[in-house]
């Protein structure tokens, strides 16, 4: 149950937009903030893309974009499609017709960059067949290719050439009566996203697609995309959002979710709750934390676990999470459930200890959901 009535600095109000749906995916409206990746394989290898898209959907995204460069790439769509347990948006640049063989092959929705998809003919056609295939269609907008005519208006890539890329593109749809789309208008550096999207947001209320895009790696890319994506989520600015890592794209649903996570917007696993360690821990704090990460991914469930080294903080934060383990006896800590001290643990069995833990509190809070729904 949210508490956020009682805690009203964590309330985000989120802005108004229009529901569209990708495949069987709402997005917008009340919908729930969904996390999407893009897979880097070679789209013509269906084998290795469904592999792909079957690991990001395991690691919970909610929708898989793929690559269309060719007439190999939407001709292996059919199957991909097929074969994905989430819907698939074809990524669409340069060649309109690729769009239009997307939409014949099942795709959910066709990302089209309006810098590099040619006139209002060609996005007309595309508009079509994304009618006739019952296909949403995403402007994306990229400060790194955006129309001639406006880099010459503006001088060079800016939060006003983006947005007004964007509408022009909306226009078109709209002239066309096709209004299942939503839109992203992204760049690497996060100011010019943050304002761009900000603008937006102001002056559309169809829903909005989020990413700072080639962030960068792992490491550097998962911050970049934390402050950029989280101040907009933060504003209440986002229907969607994909994090762009040079990395596997289970990373960037992972990454999503922390950041959904962190925000109160989703949740999904096990939120774990740690300290950074110093010479009081009770036992490895790292260690135990690297290793109950992994063991923990199979935990689908929301809920919350707090390994701390020592009783300066552990009894605090295990007040507030569903499961807690604090370091202090001399080999043994302090096992909290619900908030409450329960009983003591080795440190040699505390993992398997926690493991069978935390499933076992999933199951209660999953029992208890079925009977909430069921009343
Ligand atoms: S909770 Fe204890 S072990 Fe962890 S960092 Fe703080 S003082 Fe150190």
């Amino acid at each position: 149950m949210s508490l956020n009535h009682i805690r009203p600095w964590r309330n985000i109000y989120r802005r108004e937009s229009r529901k569209i749906h990708v495949g069987n995916v709402p997005v917008g409206g009340d919908a729930p903030i969904s996390v999407q990746t893009m897979t880097n394989t070679l789209t013509s290898d269906v084998k290795a893309t469904v592999e792909q898209v079957q690991r990001a959907a395991e690691a919970g995204a909610d929708i898989v974009r793929v690559s269309v460069p060719d007439e190999a790439s939407s001709k292996a769509l059919k199957e991909i499609v097929r074969e994905s347990p989430v819907p698939i948006v074809a990524d669409i640049h340069f060649h309109y017709k690729r769009g239009i063989e997307s939409a014949e092959a099942g795709a959910a929705c066709l990302r089209i960059n309006p810098g590099n998809i040619g006139d209002e003919k060609r996005v007309k056609e595309v508009i079509n067949a994304a009618r006739d295939h019952n296909c949403s269609i995403r402007i994306g907008v990229n400060a790194g290719s955006l129309e001639k005519h406006l880099l010459e208006k503006y001088g060079e890539p800016c939060p006003d050439a983006m947005v007004e890329s964007g509408l022009d593109h909306i226009r078109i749809l709209q002239d066309h009566d096709f209004h299942e789309f939503k839109i992203s208008v992204k760049a690497s550096d996060v100011f010019m996203a943050a304002a761009a999207y900000q603008q937006l947001a102001d002056q559309t209320d169809a829903p909005i697609h989020l990413g700072i895009t080639e962030a960068g790696g792992l490491m550097s890319g998962t911050i970049k995309s934390a402050i950029g994506l989280g101040n907009l989520l933060w504003m209440g600015i986002g229907d969607t959002i994909r994090v762009s890592l040079s990395a596997d794209p289970v990373e960037e649903v992972k990454v999503g979710y922390e950041i959904l996570k962190t925000l109160g917007l989703r949740h999904r696993g096990v939120n774990i709750i740690s300290c950074p360690s110093c010479a009081r821990q009770g036992f490895d704090v790292i260690k135990t934390v690297e290793a109950l990460e992994k063991r923990l991914e199979h935990i689908k469930t929301p809920m919350s676990l707090s390994i701390i080294g020592c009783v300066v903080n552990g009894p605090g934060e295990a007040l507030m999470t569903d499961v807690g383990f604090t370091g202090g006896g001399a080999g043994s800590g302090m096992v909290y459930l619900a908030g409450k001290a329960s009983h003591k643990m080795s440190n040699d069995k505390m993992i398997d200890h926690i493991v069978e833990e935390v499933e076992k509190r999933a199951e209660v809070i999953e029992a208890d959901q079925s009977q909430d729904a069921a009343e």
